[in-house]
């Protein structure tokens, strides 16, 4: 039976789609296939995990969560969900540095993407990485370790390099965090404020449509009981608040200053509930932070032309990393999110506009997420991109974990089809 990505907007073309039982099954499976792919939790909107040949879904495998008091690690089948790796931890006084909006993701899936969270000393989920197993072409299982001369490409891997099977990530001991929504901030306050806004709390996203001269909401995560009365004359949201207008509330976690475990306050999103609207298309864009202010102007100049196919965007940051295909190399930066109306037909013929309008601040798109940019134009944004082109030539030179996403975008400009 054809799958469906978790927002239904591709239907994956697999001929089929295990589920095996034991990472031996996955060595085999490899070993035996010639066109295969990891397959995680299936939230990208792009066709990054899409294939003709076959799927591997790790949601069989052995949780297997070892934690390393000592190194302040801990490793895990790379197909657990954040949210149950989480709660792991939780029950054994320990945490991650950051999460992204959802739960709901897998390990492996959102680290080969470069998903992130907010805040400006926190760096991408991938960034917490230490060691990843893969299975690589030949079944054969390696260790890649932070330090390797081939960790740094290996991490954000699109997918390309094998099939990941167990994750090694950066631990802290566990905290509380404090949620409080502000809205009614002024735009033009903002952008004077921008640093200070940006840095206020360890976490802080800005909720707009790019139209309104009102940023719609700001969610800050502190890890003090620190909110201040009002944010820049921006003041607290009276209830709870989602962030797409007219969304069920009770999906979000706990806002208003309660204090609340890490993994229940950082996402926005319960476990338990649907994430964001359900309904929708989504793209980012990944620009050096030195640019934010000059690119938040210029989106809200191109506001009122995308607004209508816009149902919310977020602005978030996150800091730099090394890692060769992370939207963050070498860069502090600041992310545009779109959240979109469920309508290929709108939103789509849009994308080159906004592309044109961010290309001058060299907006790395979020490789899970619907973007226009041609390979020419995304390899250049990665100084690095040469390299991870070798690493694959090394790793999978039969090229077994290809697909049409990566001959479009990763190949050097030569269309195999
Ligand atoms: C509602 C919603 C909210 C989101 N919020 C955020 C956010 O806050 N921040 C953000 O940055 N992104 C966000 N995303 C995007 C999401 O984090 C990424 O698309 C991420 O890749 C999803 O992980 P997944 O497990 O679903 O991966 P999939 O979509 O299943 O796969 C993604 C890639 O990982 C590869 N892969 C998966 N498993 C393996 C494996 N075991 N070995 C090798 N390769 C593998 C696939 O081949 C594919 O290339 C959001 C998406 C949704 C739907």
């Amino acid at each position: 039976m054809p799958e469906e990505n978790w927002a239904g907007n591709l239907t994956y073309r697999a001929r089929a789609v295990h589920h095996p039982g034991s990472i031996e099954e996955v060595q085999s499976l490899v070993a035996g296939s010639d066109s295969i792919r990891g397959l995680g939790s299936r939230h990208s909107f792009s066709d990054i995990a899409d294939t003709t040949g076959e799927l591997i879904v790790l949601d069989r495998l052995d949780p297997d969560v070892r934690i390393d008091p000592a190194a302040r690690t801990v490793t895990a089948s790379a197909g657990l969900r954040y949210g149950d790796l989480a709660t792991a931890l939780h029950a054994e006084g320990w945490a991650l540095g950051n999460l992204a909006s959802l739960p709901h993701i897998s390990i492996a899936g959102t680290v080969a993407t470069g998903t992130h969270g907010s805040g400006v000393g926190s760096r991408s989920l991938a960034a917490a990485v230490a060691a990843l197993e893969l299975v690589s072409a030949d079944g054969e299982l390696r260790w890649i370790r932070r330090g390797d001369a081939d960790f740094d490409g290996a991490v954000v891997s699109l997918g390309a390099l094998g099939i990941v099977t167990r994750m090694t990530l950066d631990i802290v001991p566990a905290y509380d965090v404090w949620q409080t929504v502000y809205v009614g901030l002024a735009w033009s306050t903002a952008i004077d404020h921008l640093d200070e806004l940006l840095g206020s709390a360890y976490s802080v996203s800005l909720f707009t449509n790019w139209a309104d001269a009102d940023i719609r909401q700001v969610w800050r995560k502190s890890t003090a009981d620190d909110a201040p009365a009002e944010l820049f004359g921006a003041a607290p949201a009276v209830g709870q608040q989602h962030p797409v207008p007219d969304a069920p509330t009770e999906f979000t976690t706990a806002q208003g200053g309660a204090p609340g475990p890490w993994h229940e306050r950082l996402p926005h999103f319960r476990l338990e509930f649907t994430p964001s609207a359900g309904e929708e298309l989504q793209s980012e864009y990944v620009i050096p932070r030195r640019f934010a202010a000059e690119a938040i102007t210029a989106m809200r100049e191109l506001g009122p032309r995308v607004a209508h196919a816009i149902q919310i965007s977020e602005v978030r940051t996150f800091a730099a990393d090394s890692l060769w295909l992370s939207g963050a190399e070498g860069t502090d930066v600041i992310a545009f999110h779109f959240t979109w109306r469920k309508d290929p037909d709108l939103v789509l013929p849009l994308l080159p506009r906004l592309e044109a309008t961010l290309a001058p601040f060299s907006a790395r798109p979020h490789w899970g997420k619907l973007f226009a940019g041609t390979g020419e134009q995304v390899r250049s944004l990665y100084p690095r991109f040469a390299d991870f082109s070798a690493l694959r030539d090394r790793l999978d030179p039969q090229r077994k974990f290809d697909n049409d996403f990566l001959r479009r975008i990763v190949d050097r400009g030569v269309r195999r089809w």
